[in-house]
């Protein structure tokens, strides 16, 4: 008998399957700390399968004419928007994000495939001058292969699509192994798929080092397209670099956010509660080190704590909310045991710091406003990844900007103010993947995302997120048939073109 709800099978070569073992793992709902579903926990073997699957449909999917392929991807995004109500409730449910935040997600992904649909049959490639006559010279821009998804829980789907959208539109085949804390999304999302030929899409689910590592090490996949901490990555980067084979790493963050004197406060303060309790700060692009001028930043701080009391915290189910829970028990815990760290090393707690009282269950967290942070606070040293907002005081934008670069980390960087020469001034000096001038996290998917330093390898979406998942060719020809004079024998005499 089936251990499992057949709603929740992973996908492999176009069936929905259990694991080869049949064994289960549980996803929690973070609101109410119930079990919400069982799912497959796959091993080596069920990715030994996904793979033969991915590998047996790769040749037919890379020769599927461009404008076919568009269809495909403009088919998968209609399918999208029709169960868009059930894949928010999935994500809210194994997550904790608020639906009217993960509506918003399922819009995003559509509109994402749509995007690709059309630059994937764009230019592949480019016609080069040759260097003899009788010659062409172009390049083409080909699939890699079997390309392994493997996406953290933050934005399970997002995240997820900003690699199969470009990858399909390559003319990869994929290999999708969700986060264990987050695959109901994936699952629901499964049949989008069902038109494509089976083994173009699989999906795995279980835990990175039963069936995540199998998937890099497996001799029959091509690239991996990793998004989650920075410690992850460095081990996927070294499995991968042993067998050479292409990475792609969006990693951890750190990011500054820089409030200059001439801001209005008003907006500074809220364009900061919004990019520090987003998704309760579990955002790659959270805004995590507060760089405030100092003639500002008592009247700055007030504001912030004022609109942090007011942040809803409740059912994400439910109307009204601004923050859900946090995802995991554990995550908050490390939160929560930062901040401790953080206060021992002189850092104030303004607001929050707390479990909030009246939740009898749920990983919830105040939302928390920390003030006195010097450039010595651990919290300022490693990625936070929950509801904190530290704020720093500085004397000037040299100071800030040489704050912000402090830092391992390279994600994304933001800056409030109405002066074009401070804003330009910091987007030029500021190591980040992105830089954003008064709206902070805005993602615009035609652009490219990525982070720099500690924060990743490679880019995502817009052009170079396509190019990621392609492999350049060239192609030489000689349209003449004839014998070259720089091939043997040599002739020492008249040199290397005797014959031409
Ligand atoms: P994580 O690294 O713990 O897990 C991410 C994924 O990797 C999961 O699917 C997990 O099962 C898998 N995994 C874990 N160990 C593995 C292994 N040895 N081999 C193969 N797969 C393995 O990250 P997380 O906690 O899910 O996500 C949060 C992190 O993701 C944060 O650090 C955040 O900054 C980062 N993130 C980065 C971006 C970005 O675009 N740069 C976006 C979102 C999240």
């Amino acid at each position: 008998m089936s251990s499992i709800d057949p709603a929740w099978r992973i996908l492999i070569g176009g069936e929905l399957l259990e694991s080869h073992t049949g064994q289960t793992l549980a996803v929690e709902n973070p609101y109410d700390e119930s079990v919400a579903a069982l799912v497959p926990r796959c091993d080596a073997q069920d990715a030994e399968r996904a793979t033969a699957a991915a590998n047996a449909a790769k040749e037919a999917w890379a020769k599927v004419p461009g404008l076919d392929r568009a269809q495909s991807l403009h088919e998968i995004a209609r399918r999208i928007r029709e169960i868009r109500e059930e894949l928010a409730t999935a994500i809210t449910l194994e997550m904790g994000r608020p639906l009217l935040e993960t509506r918003d997600e399922v819009d995003w992904i559509a509109a994402i495939f749509d995007f690709y649909a059309e630059i994937g049959r764009a230019d592949r490639g480019v016609t080069v001058a040759p260097g003899q006559q009788r010659q062409r010279n172009y390049t083409v821009k080909e699939p890699i292969g079997v390309v392994v998804c493997i996406v953290p829980w933050n934005y399970p789907l997002l995240l997820m699509i900003w690699k199969v959208a470009p990858a399909l539109a390559a003319g990869n085949t994929i290999i999708i192994k969700p986060s264990e804390i987050s695959p109901l999304s994936a699952i629901v999302l499964q049949r989008v798929f069902d038109h494509l030929p089976a083994g173009v899409v699989n999906v795995v689910t279980g835990f990175g080092a039963e069936v995540g590592e199998p998937l890099i090490t497996g001799r029959q996949t091509d690239m991996i397209a990793f998004t989650g901490r920075t410690a992850t990555g460095r081990r996927i980067a070294v499995l991968a670099a042993e067998r050479i084979k292409k990475v792609s790493l969006e990693l951890g963050g750190s990011d500054p956010f820089i409030v200059c004197e001439d801001a209005n406060v008003g907006i500074a303060a809220s364009a900061a509660v919004w990019s520090a309790f987003l998704n309760n700060g579990q955002v790659c692009t959270s805004a995590e080190r507060f760089f405030v001028h100092e003639a500002i930043a008592d009247e700055f701080t007030e504001e912030v704590v004022k609109l942090t009391l007011a942040l809803r915290q409740g059912n994400p189910m439910g109307p009204d909310v601004d923050l859900g829970p946090m995802v995991t028990r554990q995550q908050r815990d490390k939160v929560l045991a930062r901040l401790a760290e953080a206060t021992a090393a002189g850092a104030v707690i303004r607001t929050g710091g707390k479990i909030p009282e009246r939740f009898a269950k749920g990983h919830f967290m105040e939302p928390t406003v920390v003030t006195h942070v010097d450039r010595h606070n651990p919290l300022t040293k490693d990625e936070i990844f929950g509801p904190v907002l530290p704020i720093s005081i500085v004397k000037d934008l040299d100071e800030a900007i040489e704050r912000a670069n402090d830092s391992d980390y390279g994600l994304g960087a933001s800056i409030i103010t109405r002066r074009l020469d401070y804003a330009m001034e910091a987007a030029e000096r500021v190591k980040a993947g992105t830089f954003w001038v008064n709206d902070p996290l805005t993602d615009n998917h035609a652009a490219p995302f990525g982070g720099m330093k500690m924060s990743g390898l490679g880019r995502e979406l817009g052009r170079e997120g396509l190019d990621e998942f392609c492999e350049t060719k060239h192609v030489h020809i000689n349209y003449h048939m004839e014998n070259k004079g720089y091939w043997f024998p040599y002739d020492w005499q008249r040199g290397r073109n005797k014959r031409s």
